[in-house]
């Protein structure tokens, strides 16, 4: 409550994967969420997104896991091969993740993800979400925070959270820039019918190393997957925009035997240049506090961006759960996700590293790792690290 004794009022910016969660999350609390999107209509933006047993673990607190599972394609196996069709391992990964953490793997198309996290926040009796409001400005006052929008409208609140992604305006206006570091590979992305030769087949999460690519591929429903292809190049632009997919049909991995039926089929292509950033002193300054990508945005190579905004707004929930002082429990917040956050960030700098090599040495190396992967089972460890809260 505040000072009036009315529910605190949270304005949410960014109603991706973090903002919609966390606007969930908020309400459960008692708080007031109001949710702003600078998008006027969400549209058929991006690929898909693995979602993770932590991520979905997360996603359960706000009930939101059911949903989720039921709106993209369960992952039975892990498969790494050669570009000649060699099956370096295949494993299915399905029982053992769920009977150790409850959920496996699941393919999802983004557009789709968030149908079913706005449809949650419209069936969430009292959050408002407003469509078409791009912040432009904060502005501090005695009793609150007042965040300023493009069309000239403000709206005056207890505390602000920055869930706007990449390029978030809301941490360019608390911290400034937060310079992104091109990590030297660019990523193409594509959705594909499914082609009949594999359709039918357990639902499967392919990797396919070559020399000077990486190329990985699921499907999020039975008739489509996504692909995406990880390659060292110039620098490109850090924008989700669609390009011709005779760009993914004239490419080196188009002529791989196990991927050029999905190639031929793609629907949908997209290139990504892959930055990231280094880690923030802080994530909140006075009333206002930054989650998800806004807070600590990561190359792709450990599927972990959506799956840690799941994590952040649960754990939102617990540290305001547990302190009646804003602050300290935007400082607990920090305490606890920087590190997890910068681990998985500098772990998925390293794979995206080693999975795409040029050298002839290196590129045996890493299949002779990937051969080993799964020869004694899941290495728990390894996987506890990511995939355990
Ligand atoms: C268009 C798009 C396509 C994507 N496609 C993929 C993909 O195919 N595969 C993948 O792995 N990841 C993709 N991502 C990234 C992925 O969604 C995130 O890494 C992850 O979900 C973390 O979630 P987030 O909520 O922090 O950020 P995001 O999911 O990026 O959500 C941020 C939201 O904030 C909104 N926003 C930005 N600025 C403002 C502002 N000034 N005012 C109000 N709202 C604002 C954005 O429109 C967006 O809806 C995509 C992101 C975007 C924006």
């Amino acid at each position: 409550m505040n000072e009036h004794g009315q529910a605190r009022r949270v304005l949410v910016v960014g109603g991706g994967v973090a903002g919609t969660t966390v606007s969930i999350f908020l309400k459960q609390l008692g708080y007031d969420p109001i949710l702003f999107e600078k998008r006027s209509k969400m549209g058929d933006v991006g690929g898909s997104l693995n979602l993770a047993p932590n991520g979905l673990k997360a996603a359960s607190f706000a009930n939101l896991d059911g949903p989720l599972i039921d709106a993209g394609a369960e992952i039975d196996n892990w498969k790494f091969m050669t570009p000649s069709g060699e099956v370096l391992t295949d494993f299915p990964i399905a029982n053992p993740v769920k009977e150790r953490y409850g959920y496996t793997f699941v393919g999802v198309k983004r557009t789709k993800l968030l149908e079913v996290l706005h449809k949650a926040v419209e069936e969430t009796n009292g959050i408002k979400l407003k469509l078409g409001y791009n912040l432009k400005q904060i502005k501090n006052t005695p009793t609150g925070v007042t965040a300023v929008f493009q069309n000239g409208e403000e709206f005056h609140g207890d505390l602000l959270i920055g869930a706007d992604g990449l390029h978030s305006t809301t941490r360019y206006l608390l911290f400034g820039d937060n310079v992104a570091t091109y990590t030297g590979l660019t990523q193409v992305i594509g959705i594909a019918d499914i082609p009949k030769d594999i359709r039918g087949d357990p639902n499967t999460f392919l990797n396919v190393a070559g020399r000077g690519a990486h190329f990985i591929t699921y499907p999020f429903n039975k008739n489509e997957l996504c692909y995406g292809c990880t390659q060292r190049d110039e620098p490109a632009s850090e924008s989700w925009k669609e390009v011709d997919v005779d760009h993914a049909k004239n490419s080196l991995f188009a002529k791989w035997s196990p991927v050029s039926s999905i190639i031929e089929n793609s629907t949908k292509v997209i290139k990504i240049g892959l930055y990231d950033r280094p880690s923030l002193k802080s994530w909140s300054k006075d009333r206002v506090l930054l989650i998800g990508d806004a807070a600590h945005a990561t190359s792709p190579h450990l599927g972990q961006g959506a799956n840690q905004a799941l994590e952040d707004a649960y754990n939102l929930f617990c540290v305001l759960k547990r302190h009646s002082n804003v602050q300290e429990a935007f400082e607990e917040f920090y305490k606890i996700r920087e590190p997890r956050t910068t681990a998985l960030v500098t772990s998925a700098r390293k794979y995206g590293e080693v999975r795409v090599c040029d050298d002839e040495q290196k590129c045996l190396e890493r299949d002779e790792g990937y051969k080993q992967l799964f020869e004694n089972g899941v290495n728990w460890e390894v996987f506890d690290k990511t995939y355990k809260i």
